[in-house]
């Protein structure tokens, strides 16, 4: 590769580190910031601008090379490095349990809990009364069975690992029997025919995408037959003409043959949301009560505590799977546990769970409340006096989503806050409230930037007019 004339004087201009350094030092803004930090900043920025000048890129100037330029790409370069990755982000996009913003919030009861939990020692397996070796999974088994009615429960990392878990443990090497329809994908690749295949079960597809009968079931039982599997199609529904098998069928089926049936809820709530205006999803409850051997749910989808994989069902299966060497491999860390039992506590009193948890309080807000915040929100960014001519802002009458692969096909009636800047596009605006302390993240709907009040927080709305106050500056 031949360099050009113009190449050679750039790379000439290109600075020492030890020169920018000097810089930097010379800024006492940096001075608590640890060296190697400081270094490997102005060490990528120069090979950065190398790199440019190397591909001939043609927007590198002169200006470049400038003291000033320089200082402020180390800056920023140090300023990422200095702030935490993992870090607070406001959910704007009235999804409530967001995956790609951490599915569901705890609430301050199962905070503290976790605080308490991590900064002091535990009987995390110590048994106080006999002072032996406890099990860590004693301390939620007991509430997951008051709250479910099952017999035996333990929790695991996530539902994925449960499933993986309860296949290996009562499938590996045998047919598992599902029905085409309910073959689902979960975001994140996990796919059933997938978790299936690691487990070493051996998928067997009944019926058609739409329709499956009793008579598919009946058909394809063997003597290799090692379960019965529903898999709850949380994350979308088949519409129209349709027929799937009840779980009560399904363990009337497994009872005859004398195979275990398991349900995976995926979304797993202990409370009948239709009851608050949502739609009818299946039960825990229900399921234990059909009489189904093993369950397994999420613990942070519309349980709304940690990320956890709850599995209960009849003790033989539960005391099987414990034994299972995997089973070790996806153990809950005490700091999950903490917030399990904590959160799991509070459906003693379901009011109280659905006005504390915070899921459940966001997916039952009534439309009243996310007014009251629209107008806070409205109030505020018209309160802006600078770039206030260039600012639209209206009330608007749209829909939030459940998410997580819960309630697919549910809206719920959210009075929204649509934003307009003048000059500036609906993308534009977005990208600019996400580059924002904290990340503020809305949605798009026609051309116009939407907030959804749903999953705004009560100290939120101050943090959305100081991000405006920066972006109209
Ligand atoms: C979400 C889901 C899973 C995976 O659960 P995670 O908690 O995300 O691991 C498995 N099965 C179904 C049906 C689900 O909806």
């Amino acid at each position: 590769m031949s360099i050009s004339e113009n190449q050679q004087r750039l790379l000439k201009k290109l600075p020492g580190v030890d020169h920018v350094l000097e810089i930097i030092r010379n800024d006492n803004s940096y001075d608590h910031v640890p060296h190697s930090v400081v270094l490997s900043s102005i060490r990528s920025v120069i090979e950065k601008l190398r790199q440019s000048v190397l591909d001939n890129n043609e927007e590198i100037t002169d200006d470049h090379f400038a003291n000033t330029f320089i200082f402020n790409k180390v800056s920023s370069a140090i300023v990422k490095k200095m702030t935490l990755n993992l870090k607070r982000t406001i959910n704007a996009a009235g999804v409530v349990v967001h995956t790609n913003l951490g599915r569901s919030l705890l609430s301050d009861e199962a905070v503290k809990h976790v605080t308490d939990t991590a900064q002091r020692y535990s009987n995390l397996e110590f048994n106080i009364e006999t002072g032996k070796r406890g099990l860590r999974y004693s301390a939620v088994e007991d509430i997951i069975c008051e709250i479910s009615g099952a017999e035996a429960a333990l929790a695991v990392n996530n539902n994925a690992g449960a499933v993986l878990l309860a296949l290996d443990t009562v499938a590996n090497g045998k047919e598992v029997i599902v029905s085409r329809g309910e073959l689902v994908e979960i975001g994140g690749s996990f796919r059933i025919p997938d978790v299936m295949t690691k487990s070493g079960g051996i998928l067997k597809e009944v019926g058609t995408t739409n329709r499956t009968h009793k008579k598919d079931y009946d058909d394809a039982v063997n003597d290799n037959t090692g379960l019965l599997l529903k898999v709850h199609t949380s994350n979308y529904s088949v519409v129209g003409f349709t027929a799937s098998v009840s779980l009560e069928d399904m363990v009337a089926i497994g009872k005859e043959k004398n195979i275990p049936v398991m349900d995976d809820l995926g979304s797993g709530t202990f409370i009948d949301l239709s009851k608050y205006g949502l739609s009818k999803e299946p039960t825990v409850q229900e399921s234990v009560e059909a009489g189904v051997d093993i369950i397994t749910f999420s613990g942070d989808k519309l349980l709304g505590g940690p990320q956890a994989g709850i599995i209960v069902g009849k003790q033989k299966y539960i005391d099987k799977i414990k034994k299972n060497p995997l089973t070790r491999a996806l153990r809950v860390d005490k700091m999950t546990l903490a917030a399990l039992e904590s959160t799991l506590r509070l459906y003693r009193d379901e009011k109280k769970a659905v006005s504390i948890i915070p899921t459940l309080r966001m997916l039952t807000m009534p439309i009243e409340k996310t007014e009251e915040t629209a107008n806070i929100i409205i109030e505020k960014l018209t309160s802006i006096t600078r770039g206030k001519n260039k600012l639209t802002v209206k009330s608007l009458d749209l829909s939030s989503r459940a998410g997580g692969g819960s309630l697919p096909l549910l809206d719920l009636p959210s009075k929204c806050v649509g934003i307009m800047i003048e000059g500036l596009s609906a993308s534009s605006l977005e990208k600019k409230l996400r580059f924002n302390t904290p990340a503020i993240i809305g949605r798009i709907e026609d051309d116009v930037l939407i907030l959804d009040p749903r999953t705004i927080q009560d100290d939120e709305p101050e943090l959305i007019k100081t991000a405006f106050e920066n972006i109209l500056l």
